[in-house]
């Protein structure tokens, strides 16, 4: 049977719950070829993988996840390989968690308005060294008892038609794309059946997308077909995996997605191609 990789995991560096090294030994434990953190705005996780990689370990994969949109849109869209040490990347994420930081204050004010009162200091501890996202506020909320689990949250009050969504306009799709190629790396449409990101497909496309996320938790065989069959017709490249976030669970566990090595050997050959100018 090919290996199995993982190019979607969530680590303490956003809204996992699992540290880097505790990923690491998942991904041992499930004998995973290759796998890749994609955090949310943020690549801390790979540095400290990459210290603790012995000989023999599964293959780390630089990623992350950005969050893009228009108004009120909310698409994300994967990054792998850039160069780690890109300047103007690191310039950026840092932007982007500032940008989320204040958005989880503005969050806090509206949901004040709504009669919800939740400290700054005690959002900011449950996102530990993660910048603030919607899941650290629903984890206060539920502490303070505002509200019986995060679902209700989401459902209630910071989701996207919900009375306290702050959206966090950090950058538009073409520019998140652009970020990730100015980097070096690939870009991907992560779960294009979430949020009907798919209807943006040939729009990416056309600002130079490379490829769009086909093995998701969220996708049912019949929207693998359909996102195969995407890639195949527009020529461009595949990526998968479980978007696993710890105990917060409400994606996959790691590995549980069958994304096979293929798939990353196709970014590899992109990427050589491209630095040789083929491309
Ligand atoms: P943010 O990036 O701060 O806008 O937060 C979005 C994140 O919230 C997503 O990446 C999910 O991990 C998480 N999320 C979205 N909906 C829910 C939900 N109903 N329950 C728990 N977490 C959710
Ligand atoms: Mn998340
Ligand atoms: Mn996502
Ligand atoms: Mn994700």
């Amino acid at each position: 049977m090919e290996p199995r990789i993982d190019l979607h995991i969530h680590s303490t560096f956003s809204d996992g719950s699992k540290e880097p090294d505790e990923i690491l030994n998942l991904v041992r434990k499930k004998k995973l070829a290759a796998f890749a953190i994609a955090d949310h705005d943020n690549i801390g996780a790979y540095f400290e993988v990459k210290k603790l990689l012995k000989d023999g370990d599964p293959e780390a994969v630089p990623g992350m996840e950005l969050s893009a949109g228009r108004g009120g849109e909310d698409l994300h869209i994967l990054g792998y390989y850039m160069d780690v040490d890109s300047e103007i990347l690191s310039r950026e994420l840092k932007r982007f968690q500032e940008i989320r930081n204040r958005r989880g204050a503005r969050m806090l004010k509206e949901l004040k308005k709504l009669g919800i009162d939740i400290p700054f200091e005690m959002v900011e501890e449950i996102a530990g060294r993660s910048a603030i996202g919607r899941p650290h506020v629903a984890r206060a909320m539920v502490r303070i008892g505002a509200i019986k689990n995060m679902d209700e949250a989401f459902v209630k009050y910071i989701g996207l038609e919900g009375p306290a969504y702050v959206p966090k306009a950090n950058l538009s799709p073409r520019q998140a794309i652009e970020l990730i190629h100015e980097a070096g790396g690939l870009a991907f449409l992560a779960h294009p059946r979430i949020a009907g990101a798919f209807r943006y497909i040939d729009e990416l496309v056309g600002y130079g997308l490379d490829g769009i996320e086909v093995y998701h938790p969220h996708h049912y065989s019949n929207h693998v077909r359909m996102y195969a069959g995407i890639v195949k017709k527009k020529s461009i490249l595949a990526s998968g995996g479980s978007d696993y976030h710890g105990r917060q669970g409400r994606y996959g566990t790691i590995g549980s997605q069958p994304v096979p090595y293929k798939f990353l050997e196709a970014m590899k050959n992109k990427i050589k191609n491209r630095n040789r100018g083929l491309h």
